[in-house]
């Protein structure tokens, strides 16, 4: 049986008498990917948020293996190996791939100061530049104006900016929402790879996408887990089929 890395006991979010989550209680395994689904509104992001610490107003606790982590607030839960990303794009338009990728090797260093970088630490970044630029297929657009580039790199350029400084927990709000037809197989490829050794948490509508991705699917319907299990189980339970597969889905 493998270790613990997240796990939530209760947790509740309520905006007014709406229970956006309502006393969920999960955990997740060191090295497993987590398919998050459920039908719009269901609680997700609220969950991932709090896993996050981008949600703080709520009741329950959260642990990253054994520490409880339910009063640290985002950029402690990003440096203990938690990285976010989000539903839309948050890159620097206007500068180059490789400037987007060193603000945040940067911005992400325990006293991080913008204007003083030592020589040794700017070699050091920029090694692991390099290897995020290579894992992210974005090595000949380095310097590329991030706008400029299609949406499919554009999300890959996210990618390459949460994995640094090399979480080993990825929350990903869907990654391949927007991504056309013809970029979703490399997206996919990318998920893939940078998920081996991670534990992934994954919001996705796309249900071919999310399903092959994933070890271990979790169900949210009106703020609570409706049923979790593989992606085999899940198709074929009633009550996920009802709520939202739709009996036509196979
Ligand atoms: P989607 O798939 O559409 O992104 P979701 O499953 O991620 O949906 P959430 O965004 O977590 O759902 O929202 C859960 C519920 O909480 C919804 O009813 C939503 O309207 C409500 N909600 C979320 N954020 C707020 C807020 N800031 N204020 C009030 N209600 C909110």
């Amino acid at each position: 049986m493998s270790n613990i890395a997240l796990r939530c006991e209760g947790v509740t979010v309520s905006y007014g008498a709406l229970k956006a989550i309502d006393n969920v209680s999960h955990a997740f395994q060191e090295g497993q990917v987590y398919g998050l689904i459920g039908p719009n509104g269901a609680g997700k992001t609220t969950l991932l948020n709090v896993l996050a610490g981008r949600q703080m107003r709520y009741s329950g606790q959260v642990y990253c293996g054994d520490q409880d982590i339910s009063q640290h607030p985002a950029y402690e839960r990003a440096r203990m190996g938690i990285g976010r990303s989000f539903q839309i794009i948050k890159i620097f338009g206007e500068m180059t791939v490789a400037e987007n990728l060193l603000i945040a090797a940067q911005s992400r260093r325990p006293g991080f100061q913008p204007f003083w970088i030592s020589r040794r630490h700017d070699r050091k970044f920029r090694e692991q530049l390099d290897s995020i630029l290579e894992l992210t297929g974005l090595t000949s657009y380095r310097d590329e104006i991030a706008g400029t580039l299609s949406y499919g790199l554009q999300r890959s350029l996210e990618m390459g900016v949460t994995l640094l400084p090399d979480p080993k927990i990825l929350l990903l709000d869907e990654p391949l929402a927007g991504i056309g037809h013809h970029e979703i197989e490399a997206a996919m490829q990318l998920i893939g790879k940078i998920s081996q050794g991670r534990t992934v948490l994954l919001i996705e509508h796309n249900m071919d996408a999310v399903m092959s991705l994933s070890n271990e699917i979790v169900v949210m319907n009106n703020g609570t887990v409706l049923a979790c299990g593989t992606p085999a189980s899940i198709r074929k339970d009633e009550a996920v089929r009802s709520i939202y597969l739709g009996e036509d889905d196979e």
